[in-house]
């Protein structure tokens, strides 16, 4: 017998999610950790047996799982939240325009909003975060997520060159912002791929990828330089499509085609491309969405905050049940928190005549996000080589339990055990309460 192996960090007493290819439940499970990456993750007695560790974390039972992927965030807006009223996008309410808010941000307020927003999202158990090339001071960003230990991955920002539809979303265009970032083509050609250089850091946590803004604001020449760039440096080309249906139609009618169909032509779509919101999908596209194997981002929140479903249901659940990679994305938290995409697509899913189960809202949210943010060799998955980006989710959380509804399996004796529970804090702080809890006091 040969003598166990020292490592870092063993997790013992978990019951792990491993989200592995066989997508394995190990009840009784443990994963051992080696600097930042998992060496092993099996069953608690084969880990112990094999590993040894001065740290070790006893998960009580806990559930044990990859931390979530955030697969579209727009980090900057975490300090706006209810702010502005209605529909940002469309201009249309009293106070100030969105594209100008935007516009006037300093890299210390981004610093401020990235932190708040990774406090928020590992609250939530997400612990990586695709910002789409939307936050103005790449390293500010940066610097936040390094301090709170929160990965993520960058892009410049806002590289376009035409805004020949912008007119239909007027609030996320305007003269400021285009003088911040000049929606020009040397500038974007010049600027695509800056943030690659984060990916040198083999063990980093803030990574680079490619993006456009995307939704009708890429000349077809631009959208081919990305793409060529992202295959070469093996990293996503990310951008928007599909937000605003009244936009899906102007880049129609530039277009002459579906917006899909001339995606597929000009040679950018694949694996490796990844399209956010994804609102309007047109039955000519459905083939080159498959078979490309590019993936989608849905936003539920920002799907359903513009009353988008009464116009257009979902086709995203029926995409993913068809073999597409879906990830799931907050976009911005102004009008919710960065981890509520999950439970309002489980929702919708239904509702689109669609239905899923919590283990396709988890996939989305670990191995899904994972490719989609182009992460899929470094997280999503409890493996061995993959980074320790885990979870310890408490089962003795009073928000997680109970697991069945016991108020309808058993109501006399929860109501009693209740009482009971609150008859002992009376008794403990001193006071008497006599004949209040009745139940209690006779059980
Ligand atoms: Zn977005």
């Amino acid at each position: 017998m040969t003598a166990p192996r020292n490592c870092d960090l063993i997790i013992k007493n978990g019951c792990l999610l491993t989200m592995d290819e066989r997508r394995a439940i190990i009840a009784r499970g443990a994963v051992a950790v080696a600097g930042h990456t998992i060496a092993a993750a099996g069953p608690e007695k084969d880990i112990l047996r094999d590993w040894q560790s001065k740290n070790v974390i006893d998960a009580k039972g806990a559930i044990v799982h990859p931390g979530y992927v955030d697969a579209h965030l727009h980090v900057n807006a975490q300090t706006c939240r209810g702010f502005f009223r209605g529909d940002a996008s469309k201009a249309g309410a009293a106070g100030p325009n969105y594209a100008d808010w935007k516009a006037t941000l300093t890299a210390e307020d981004e610093n401020a909003a990235a932190g708040l927003a990774g406090v928020e999202m590992l609250r939530h158990g997400i612990t990586t975060f695709v910002e789409p090339g939307s936050a103005f001071e790449p390293d500010a960003v940066a610097a936040a997520t390094q301090a709170i230990g929160i990965r993520c991955t960058l892009a410049e920002p806002y590289l376009w060159d035409t805004t020949d539809t912008m007119d239909v979303i007027p609030g996320l265009a305007s003269k400021s912002l285009f003088a911040r970032v000049p929606p020009e083509r040397d500038r974007c050609l010049k600027l695509l791929g800056s943030q690659l250089f984060r990916n040198r850091d083999k063990d980093g946590i803030v990574h680079g990828h490619v993006a456009l803004y995307g939704e009708g604001t890429a000349s077809d020449e631009l959208y081919v330089a990305a793409k060529k760039l992202a295959d070469r440096e093996g990293v996503i080309l990310n951008n928007h499509v599909g937000f605003d249906l009244d936009l899906a139609a102007a880049m129609e009618r530039v277009w002459g085609k579906p917006r899909f169909i001339h995606l597929a032509e000009i040679g950018v779509l694949g694996p490796n491309t990844t399209f956010v919101h994804m609102n309007l999908i047109r039955d000519e596209e459905v083939e080159p969405i498959i078979k490309s194997q590019l993936s989608i981002v849905w936003c539920p929140v920002a799907y359903v905050s513009r009353g988008t479903p009464l116009r257009q249901p979902t086709r995203i659940p029926e995409m993913k049940k068809r073999g597409v990679n879906v990830a799931l994305g907050t976009d911005s938290a102004r009008q919710s928190s960065a981890g509520d995409a999950g439970f309002l697509a489980l929702q919708l899913a239904g509702g689109a005549g669609h239905a899923m189960v919590s283990e396709d809202i988890f996939e989305m949210m670990t191995v899904g996000g994972a490719r989609a943010a182009g992460l899929q060799h470094l997280i999503g998955s409890l493996e061995p080589g993959k980074r320790a980006d885990i979870v310890i989710r408490s089962t003795h959380a009073a928000e997680l339990m109970p697991s069945i509804d016991p108020v309808h399996q058993d109501e006399a004796d929860v109501f009693a055990k209740a009482q009971a529970s609150v008859h002992r804090i009376i008794s403990r702080l001193g006071l008497s309460l006599p004949g209040l809890w009745p139940r209690a006091q006779a059980a």
